[in-house]
């Protein structure tokens, strides 16, 4: 009808803040070779969808009854693995999970921000921090970064001192750059963050499976205001499932619960992260091969006359580019999707299988000759 064609968004009663903004995500395209979005090029291992089947089976029987709202069984099966893997022990009451790490940050944001409170991140880095603060009517700050893309600690510092944030965002590993941060300089963000305000640390752990270094996760110890965020959707090969979880105080846990909805992870979520959780070896044995790839990327790039950041994720910034957006084009043309993130000379290619690291690095190998 007329109508449906005369009416945009923007011609909508809606928020102010959001006049003109588009939604978040990278072009999804058909090609070949899709190295943008950080996912995992490994399909679940068959033993694994076949466990699925079997505990989904077993949770729609009882799909006529709302889900454990807690999430109790799940919850402790997530702590057991943080306590396994992350060198501190955490308990079902330090943990929280949620539709997607997105979801663990958009509750914490609808706790922690909300109108008249701001958060902080350093950028470049994950571009949804921002856009959740938006949604959840929390000023952004942007805070530094140094030329190398790591932590400028004093400057940091400085910022937090200054605009005395409610959320502090620390990416570590950090998105788009790979740069992992080291304990030191989160010490000194929560104790700079804690004198400003107190205000809550969020470190958000989403690749740190992938990393060098160890989780930061036993700087929990001693500080109650500080957040880990991690997802099942990198290392656990399960983006599509939609499973982020934090670990945190008991009271943070509480406080979550004050804004999430009631039954927000279903009964099928929960049965297929149990499945998952249960075949963690295997998947974390996937996360090996990926580091052998992401490190033979950075050397590939390296050696074919590429600058490249020190990557702890499953993914490498590369560059430097008079022009990323025209680099990004032309390895799309050669058949491989790759990220442009808008940092201004570089972009971002996902660690695949090796065919389709070989297909990529086949592709920027000609790119440089045609350059140079
Ligand atoms: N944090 C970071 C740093 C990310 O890069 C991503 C995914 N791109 C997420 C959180 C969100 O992931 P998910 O909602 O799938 O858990």
């Amino acid at each position: 009808s007329d109508t449906n064609e005369t009416i945009g968004i923007d011609d909508l009663p809606i928020r102010e803040e959001l006049k003109g903004q588009s939604p978040y995500g990278a072009p999804q395209l058909d090609v070949p070779v899709q190295l943008n979005t950080n996912e995992n090029p490994y399909p679940l291992p068959e033993p694994l969808v076949a466990r699925i089947a079997e505990r989904v089976a077993e949770a729609a029987r009882g799909l006529n009854r709302y889900p454990d709202r807690d999430a109790v069984e799940l919850r402790t099966e997530l702590a057991r693995y943080l306590t396994r893997t992350g060198g501190h022990p955490v308990a079902l009451e330090n943990v929280w999970a949620a539709n997607g790490s997105n979801e663990v940050l958009q509750q914490l944001l609808q706790t922690f921000g909300g109108p008249g409170r701001t958060a902080i991140g350093f950028e470049p880095s994950y571009s949804m921090h921002a856009l959740i603060a938006r949604g959840t009517g929390t000023g952004w700050i942007s805070g530094p970064r140094n030329e190398d893309f790591t932590i400028d600690v004093e400057a940091a510092e400085a910022a937090v001192a200054e605009h005395a944030p409610d959320v502090v965002f620390i990416t570590s590993p950090n998105n788009p750059t790979g740069t992992a941060v080291e304990a030191e300089v989160v010490e000194r963000l929560y104790t700079a963050a804690q004198a400003a305000r107190p205000s809550l640390v969020v470190v958000d752990e989403a690749y740190v499976e992938f990393s060098h270094r160890d989780s930061l996760l036993p700087l929990l110890e001693g500080r109650p205001h500080l957040v880990v965020s991690r997802t099942m959707s990198k290392a656990f090969g399960a983006a599509g499932l939609r499973l982020g979880y934090l670990a945190a105080h008991p009271a943070v846990v509480d406080a979550v619960q004050l804004v999430r909805l009631p039954y927000h992870l279903s009964a099928v979520t929960q049965a297929t992260a149990l499945a998952a959780l249960e075949h963690t070896d295997t998947l974390l044995g996937y996360v090996e091969q990926l580091k052998a790839e992401r490190d033979r990327l950075v050397a590939e790039l390296r050696a074919a006359g590429y600058e490249v950041t020190d990557s702890d994720a499953n993914f490498v910034q590369f560059g430097h580019f008079p022009d990323a957006h025209e680099a990004w084009q032309s390895i799309l043309d050669r058949g491989v999707l790759v990220r442009d993130n808008g940092v201004p000379g570089w972009l971002r290619v996902t660690a695949g299988t090796p065919d389709e690291n070989d297909a990529f690095l086949d592709a920027v190998r000609e790119l440089k000759k045609e350059q140079d």
